[in-house]
Formats: C-alpha cells, sequence, structure tokens
C-alpha cells in the first residue's frame, strides 16, 4: 500500500469526538469531491475505506442514502433529489457563482483541522518520503483553493499553490512541515513514520558524503605516490639516494619503500620525526633534482 493510501486509511479510522468537528471533517470531503452543487454531488475514491465515511457521514448527520458504483475507482453519489438539503445543512444554496469555503461550519478549536482531514481524504495524496517530500491539494476550483490556501496560513503553514493542467493544487515541499501537517489533519503515525525516513536519509546521506571525501584524499595520495616513485626512481638510475644532500636520504628512501602512505605517516616514520609541511618540501626539493637530472 501507498503511503499516501497507509495515510488516508489511518485518517478514517478514528472519527472526531465532537459532533460539530465531525461536520467540519464531512464539509471538507464534499467540497473536496467531484462535485459539490445541485448538478452533481459525489465523490470519487480508490479507496474504500474513504467512500465507506463519505456514505457514513452523509447518513449520520445528513440523513441521506447515497449510491455506489463500483470500477476502477468507487463513486459515491448523493442523489439529486437530496443535493439541495445536504448544501443547506451546510450553509450553501447551489445558487452561488463558486463554491466558497463557508467559515460558519466551524464552530470549535478542531473543526478547521477536521475540515483540512476530510479535504486531504477527498483530494489530497502525500508522496513516499524515501523519494520525495510533497502533500497536496488537487482543489476542485480556484476560488475555493484560494480559501483553503488562506485557511492553513490562519493554522500557521505556508502552502504554495499552483495551476497544474487545469487543476488548482495547494502544496508543501518542506518536510518539517508536512510532518506537522499530517498531524493536524491526525495522522501521527504517519508522521512519525516520515520522521524515521528522514533521518534514516540523513545518516545514508552523511555516510556516503564521508566515503565520497575519503575516496577524493585517496586519489590525492595515490597521485602524489605516484609522482614520488617517478622522480625517485630517475635519482636511483643517476647514482642513487646516496647522491642526494644527506638531509634527503632517509626520507628518499622510505618514501621508496612505503609509496601508499600519506605524507602524514611518512613524517612519522622518519628518525627524527617531521611535520606533513616539512615532508611535503623536502619532496619538492627531491622532484626538482630528479627534473634537473632528467634534462
Ligand atoms: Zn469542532
Amino acid at each position: 500500500m501507498s503511503f499516501s493510501a497507509t495515510t488516508k486509511k489511518r485518517l478514517t479510522e478514528i472519527l472526531p469526538g465532537r459532533r460539530c468537528c465531525r461536520r467540519a471533517l464531512l464539509y471538507g470531503m464534499l467540497q473536496g469531491g467531484r462535485g459539490f452543487s445541485l448538478r452533481e454531488m459525489a465523490l470519487q475514491t480508490e479507496h474504500t475505506e474513504v467512500s465507506a465515511l463519505y456514505t457514513a457521514l452523509l447518513e449520520q448527520l445528513c440523513e441521506v442514502a447515497t449510491e455506489t458504483e463500483k470500477g476502477a475507482f468507487t463513486i459515491v453519489s448523493v442523489p439529486s433529489a437530496d443535493r439541495e438539503a445536504v448544501l443547506a445543512v451546510f450553509g450553501h444554496t447551489g445558487g452561488e457563482l463558486s463554491v466558497r469555503l463557508n467559515r460558519g461550519n466551524f464552530h470549535c478549536d478542531d473543526c478547521a483541522a477536521a475540515y483540512m482531514r476530510g479535504l486531504f481524504l477527498s483530494c489530497g495524496a502525500v508522496s513516499n518520503p524515501e523519494t520525495d517530500y510533497h502533500l497536496e491539494f488537487n482543489v476542485p476550483s480556484m476560488p475555493l483553493s484560494r480559501d483553503v490556501l488562506s485557511l492553513w496560513e490562519e493554522l500557521g503553514y505556508d502552502a504554495k499553490s499552483i495551476r497544474r493542467k487545469g487543476d488548482n493544487v495547494v502544496y508543501f515541499k518542506d518536510s518539517n512541515v508536512i510532518e506537522e501537517c499530517l498531524t493536524l489533519m491526525g495522522a501521527s503515525a504517519s508522521a512519525l513514520e516520515l520522521i524515521q525516513i528522514k533521518m534514516v536519509k540523513d545518516i545514508r546521506n552523511r555516510s556516503n558524503r564521508a566515503a565520497n571525501c575519503d575516496m577524493a584524499n585517496w586519489t590525492k595520495v595515490a597521485a602524489a605516490g605516484e609522482q614520488h616513485r617517478r622522480a625517485l626512481s630517475i635519482i636511483r638510475r643517476h647514482g642513487g639516494f646516496a647522491t642526494l644532500p644527506e638531509t634527503l636520504q632517509e626520507l628518499a628512501q622510505v618514501r621508496w619503500d612505503n609509496p601508499d602512505v600519506s605524507l602524514r605517516e611518512l613524517g612519522e616514520m622518519l628518525d627524527p620525526p617531521l611535520t606533513r609541511s616539512g615532508v611535503n618540501h623536502r619532496l619538492q626539493r627531491i622532484c626538482a633534482i630528479a627534473a634537473e637530472l632528467e634534462k
């Protein structure tokens, strides 16, 4: 089951305690559905839990029996004779130019969150945090999407909106915000899952970065080793390390014997030991001597 489907299933499992919040939940489901007008009032979903909740809430709160059509998607619709009554329950007439959010349906502090939960159930989706951080509402109309945007703002979250192929999408991209929105809507288990996935991803990224860094260092060490080996073999062909100034002789031999170690390690092998920059300086002198010999 996808992360989105699991989240929706979780959101249908616990009903708000207060009647006002249950109404707000249904209001969100209705407004996010395929229609909320005299002409059409239906919900199209691939989740049986969501269609069952829509049916149950309409029955409980509006005393309306729905019709269900099953196919690739389940379509639950309110019969045309009952649509006006349902609209009236939420303070709409069906004669409005565009469907807007009627704040008169929010009675307690939790009603707005319940509305968002309903809206998410009917027109929302959330990406699997393994691949992307994205939570969206595909709101049926532009004016309503603006209302949803400002309601999120009032709840303390800056959502973004975009028109995508005629759809009005209100969305979040920030993983921390998505986490909080999931919690606010009542899907704290999904929020927790997101946090865990994020932590694992962070650790993985960090160790990848560390591995890349090790690789880069190793390449540098290997390249330097190769350069020194070439210089030292030139010196060996021209009389050997004994022809070098005394201060360079021991280092030349130690380097020749240890082509793969770092400059710091080389320094520690000398007697007396030498710092990394001291080693570097002397090896440069050796390379310069070899370059002269080659001419
Ligand atoms: Zn309430």
